[in-house]
């Protein structure tokens, strides 16, 4: 054994009781370390593992396009961004990026983020500080949440996807300015946000929308212009996030709006003020990217074809069933933690990496596997895992 260093006998940081703790409600995670990427293909430990896990929705991350573009940018750019965006960390690429973005998405204007969370956490406390009010889904991204967290204001959570729920809190609050935040496709259950009529309250109650489509950007809407396009939504008052490490198979986030609304946000964002810009092979990248998600639409064709075979063909285990989603995320419910480790282990078992999703990123006794579709799946490849799916037992033993 080691040696055993003495602790002082009594400590307010006593972590291995913090992770008994954890172990004892079944919520340890562990990081598995991927040896090689092919698609939707893993090695992992030697095995070879086909993987429902990952948001390359679109299946870009390993693209030929992107990895030549890759290889030129690094040649013309080197690798670092060296200083934060508005010092000389804000290249050519990454300008020409953002203009491509906001064409993109058909808005007026675009800020990219090195990525997705920390443009959240800080696009909401930008827009709103202490006596204002954020108006928040029930299910919304942790980031979202943190955002909110940091801006002081006062947090109101409403109901999940429920408007009415929302008009009521708009009606009642006293706050100065009143901001709504919502996830557009929900990162746990694939569902999509009512965007009509939360646009249409946010007119009415003098309120902004700020929506985060990480996982519908490059998947929904014409050419993949995301959710907002695909329910034509136009409005200076609707801000619009997405982030570029899922469907777009890179790394990063923009915010698309109103011309003035975005030069505000640039000067009053923190994560984008003191943070070291993304490195401009990535916004090289990124260009090539959208190119390929406008240009190679059966990308998308494939998806809704992946898509409509698991809603139409998956047979569940007795008292399993699919969440209402249209999307490429299909939330599988099953309920305890423990059933839902189970069912992801007894398909690992058989090459299939599926993973289990439990609280606190989903409510208590939601726990789910989260089956990720990706347009470099086979239809064959999810043939096998709808089968191995088919012949699951509710519980299954412990391996
Ligand atoms: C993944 C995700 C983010 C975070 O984006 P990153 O670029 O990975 O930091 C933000 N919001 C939602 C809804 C997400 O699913």
């Amino acid at each position: 054994m080691g040696r055993v260093s003495a602790n002082p006998p009594t400590t307010a940081w006593d972590f291995d009781a913090e992770l008994r703790g954890i172990d004892a409600a079944q919520l340890r995670r562990r990081r598995r370390v991927v040896d090689a990427y092919d698609g939707t293909r893993l090695r992992i430990d030697g095995r070879e593992m086909s993987c429902f896990c990952s948001n390359d929705y679109l299946g870009l991350a390993q693209h030929p396009a992107l990895v030549d573009a890759a290889r030129e940018a690094a040649a013309r750019w080197g690798v670092g961004a060296t200083a934060s965006p508005l010092v000389c960390g804000h290249s050519r690429a990454h300008d020409e990026l953002e203009r491509e973005l906001a064409d993109f998405v058909g808005m007026p204007r675009a800020l990219y983020f090195y990525a997705g969370f920390p443009a959240n956490t800080g696009l909401v406390p930008a827009l709103a500080t202490r006596g204002d009010a954020v108006f928040s889904d029930a299910l919304n991204h942790a980031c979202l949440i943190d955002g909110a967290r940091l801006s002081r204001a006062d947090l109101q959570v409403y109901a999940h996807a429920d408007a009415a729920d929302l008009e009521r809190r708009l009606r009642a609050s006293p706050a100065r300015r009143k901001l709504i935040v919502t996830d557009a496709v929900f990162s746990m259950d694939g569902d999509i946000a009512p965007l009509p009529e939360l646009l249409q309250l946010a007119e009415r109650h003098d309120a902004m929308l700020l929506i985060d489509d990480a996982h519908g950007f490059g998947v929904l809407g014409p050419h993949g212009a995301g959710s907002a396009a695909a329910f034509g939504l136009r409005s200076p008052r609707l801000l619009y996030m997405a982030t570029l490490g899922k469907a777009a198979g890179v790394a990063g986030a923009f915010v698309a709006g109103a011309e003035s609304a975005i030069e505000f946000l640039m000067q009053r964002a923190r994560s984008y003020i003191f943070a070291t810009a993304a490195p401009a092979l990535v916004a090289e990248v990124l260009r090539a990217s959208l190119r390929v998600i406008a240009e190679e639409s059966w990308r998308r064709e494939r998806l809704r074809e992946l898509i409509s075979m698991v809603r139409e063909q998956a047979r569940l285990p007795a008292g399993w069933r699919l969440g209402e989603s249209s999307t490429p995320v299909q939330p599988l419910l099953i309920g305890g933690n423990d059933a839902a480790l189970r069912a992801m282990q007894a398909l690992w078992d058989q090459g299939l990496w599926v993973p289990a999703i439990r609280p606190p990123t989903v409510p208590a006794g939601s726990a789910r596997l989260r089956l990720s579709l990706s347009a470099a799946h086979a239809p064959g490849d999810l043939r096998r895992l709808l089968d191995a799916i088919a012949g699951l037992r509710p519980h299954d033993p412990a391996p």
